[in-house]
């Protein structure tokens, strides 16, 4: 166990950054986020997790897959700098953890699999959560997904050490601790209690949903995504992903025109049942970890643990 003073964290991360691209969150023009930064950047840590969670270090908006010319030569993809993810929540490295079995079952999606690999993680813990958090629920409240930990007491960070390339980022700026202080924790204000699916509200929220799409943007466990080839005069092609959402019409569109999810509530449906039944039936845990993000930016006020709990 180790401890660094709060007012060396800056010299941590300008540190870290001659080996690795540091990732951090960041608050700007009234949002929290990560990002990559830079000496000027001033890391946001909270209260709480980041409006929009880091998929999109793993997973982007949009993405090259690949391209290639008349002459048949392919582009080869970018490769990824060794990166650190400074500052990531436990729900949101549980995140992680979850999409892993999407993109790293065989046949493995090469795309996230190099930048997963390249990225350490180093997990603030929270001892308050956001007010639509509901981890407790979820089994997501303690970080399992690591390589360094860091847990605030007062002026400090304590830190404990899972991994050896975790260890190799203890540098003088941090003492030895004999042992870490009680972590106290607030319990989370909201709870998932789940009923039995025919008494779900899926069509009483889901007549007021938009099918705007913003839940799936920041939830860090949404990874649909479409493809599309771009063709250049040039001759050249490309191939770009670029996420998709089940709560769209076009989701569901297929050859001949036929919408086999046109009613907004069934798309609803699709979505929790998604997050807190068939990925669990297939892969174990829940995709949901309980960050609470789908629930703070929907402007409909659809809340997961409500149209789960037949509310
Ligand atoms: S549930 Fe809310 S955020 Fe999600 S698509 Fe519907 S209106 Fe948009
Ligand atoms: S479904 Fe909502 S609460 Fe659950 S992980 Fe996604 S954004 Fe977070």
């Amino acid at each position: 166990m180790f401890r660094i003073s709060k007012k060396k964290i800056p010299e941590f991360l300008k540190a870290a950054r001659v080996k690795f691209e540091v990732i951090a969150p960041v608050r700007e023009n009234g949002a929290s986020f990560f990002k990559i930064i830079s000496e000027t950047d001033k890391v946001y840590l909270g209260p709480g997790n980041t409006d929009y969670s880091p998929k999109r270090f793993f997973f982007p908006e949009t993405e090259q897959m690949f391209a290639y010319g008349m002459e048949g030569k392919v582009t080869p993809r970018e490769t990824v700098r060794k990166r650190l993810l400074f500052g990531i929540r436990p729900c949101d490295a549980a995140g992680l953890k979850t999409i892993d079995k999407l993109f790293e079952s065989e046949p493995a999606d090469p795309y996230y699999s190099e930048k997963r690999k390249n990225t350490l993680l180093a997990v603030l813990d929270c001892a308050k959560p956001g007010k639509n958090c509901f981890c407790d629920s979820m089994e997501t409240r303690d970080a399992k997904e690591y390589d360094l930990l860091f847990r605030e007491h007062g002026d400090y960070y304590y830190v404990d050490v899972k991994t050896e390339e975790g260890k190799a980022l203890i540098t003088p700026l941090f003492e030895n601790a004999d042992s870490e202080p009680e972590f106290k924790r607030e319990k989370c204000k909201k709870k998932l209690q789940l009923v039995a699916e025919s008494k779900m509200t899926f069509k009483k929220w889901g007549e007021r949903c938009f099918s705007c799409g913003s839940c799936t943007s920041v939830c860090p466990t949404c990874t649909c995504f479409d493809a599309e080839d771009l063709v250049d005069f040039a001759g050249g092609v490309s191939r770009k992903r670029r996420w998709a959402s089940c709560f769209t019409r076009s989701y569901s569109k297929v050859s001949g025109g036929h919408v086999f999810r046109e009613p907004v509530p069934d798309r609803l449906k699709q979505f929790m049942l998604h997050k807190l039944k068939y990925h669990k039936d297939k892969y174990g845990p829940q995709m949901c970890v309980g960050c609470g993000r789908c629930i703070s930016v929907c402007l409909a006020g659809i809340d997961i643990t409500k149209v789960s709990s037949g509310k």
